[in-house]
């Protein structure tokens, strides 16, 4: 998305939202703590200006809330003053988050006539029994139905899913991104399950009442959730909350919070690459794989951390990594005594 779209966020921090979803507090997800007013929108183009444009298409964001859902009065100031900047060239387009239980057709008409080209739903899970434990307050037929009008109308369609709510397995989750794919969005977020201090989550958690999903819980459900996106050619735009300074400072109490949760992922992918690549190769092997330069860090993974797994693994005396692939995604045993670049495990 970064590549063709310039974002100028602005954060509305749970304006519009009917319920509080258990583990939410954009407060502090988004470091915003004031509700943004036509005011902001101003501000926000004028940084916008400032910014050089680099032929990217320039999007104002609306985030951090449940846009449809606030006062249509309140809507359309924002609206109005967005819209102020594509007059006047500063941005080109609009985009916004919200609820799939806020969307209709007089909705969505008020959105274009504002100049909204892309509408992000939070889905979040497609099981009616985790959107019921996590507070949602919709179901997932509400997803369908706000997806389909979405579509039909035009927008550019954003599906946000997240992983280890309450309730929630590997398997519901796999489920729920099989359904979310049959919508076909343009691209979707996925964010597994932060505990934020202060929310509902959290005192379930401290209670005992919640078990924490862990960063390992979602690398290794989302190493299973990517593949299914990409095999649909669905992107997937953005894996994990954004750090923020509340977040790293202390409000993500436990969970999966972890600053670079995609590249855990790509890495975790290689992994299981380079254990097919690797099967049925004889203990005490000392071999050699290849991968493209470009994804040379995440087959070692962190402080080496796959190689070390894989020659334990498979009894290996010594393994090798050669960044010489040709393909992305591609791990390949190369034949007995190929060097070039060669990378030593040990
Ligand atoms: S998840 Fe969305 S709808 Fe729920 S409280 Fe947070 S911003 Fe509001």
């Amino acid at each position: 998305m970064s590549a063709r779209q310039q974002i100028f966020p602005v954060f509305v921090p749970h304006l519009g939202c009917p319920h509080a979803c258990v583990f939410c507090d954009q407060r502090q997800i988004s470091g915003q703590t004031q509700p943004a007013t036509a005011d902001t929108v101003r501000r926000a183009l004028i940084e916008a200006a400032a910014v050089p444009h680099t032929g990217a298409q320039r999007q104002l964001a609306f985030y951090g809330g449940s846009f449809t859902a606030i006062p249509v009065k309140e809507q359309e100031a924002l609206l109005a003053a967005a819209k102020e900047g594509i007059d006047a060239g500063v941005i080109d387009a609009v985009r916004l988050s919200t609820r799939p239980d806020a969307i209709d057709r007089e909705t969505l008409g008020r959105l274009q006539r504002y100049g909204v080209t892309t509408v992000e739903l939070g889905a979040q899970s497609m099981d009616d029994e985790v959107l019921r434990l996590s507070g949602r307050g919709h179901t997932a037929r509400d997803v369908e139905e706000a997806a389909r009008l979405v579509r039909e109308a035009g927008f550019t369609l954003i599906l946000q899913m997240m992983t280890g709510l309450p309730g929630d397995t590997d398997e519901k989750c796999i489920e729920t991104a099989r359904r979310l794919i049959a919508l076909r969005p343009d691209g979707v977020r996925l964010y597994p399950t932060v505990i934020v201090e202060g929310t509902a989550l959290c005192r379930l958690w401290r209670e005992g009442k919640y078990r924490e999903h862990t960063v390992e819980d979602a690398v290794r459900v989302c190493a299973q959730l990517l593949p299914l996106f990409a095999e649909a050619g669905i992107p997937v735009i953005r894996l994990g909350l954004n750090p923020t300074e509340e977040l790293s400072g202390g409000a993500a109490v436990a969970g999966a919070y972890h600053p670079a949760l995609g590249e855990l992922v790509k890495s975790r992918l290689m992994l299981e690459r380079a254990r097919a690549a690797l099967s049925g190769v004889a203990p005490g092997s000392s071999v050699t794989l290849s991968v493209s330069p470009r994804q040379l860090s995440q087959l070692l993974g962190q402080k080496r951390e796959n190689l070390a797994r894989l020659k334990e693994e498979f009894s290996l005396s010594a393994i090798r990594v050669s960044p010489t692939g040709e393909k992305e995604d591609e791990v390949r045993l190369l034949p007995e005594n190929s060097e070039g670049g060669v990378r030593n495990s040990e």
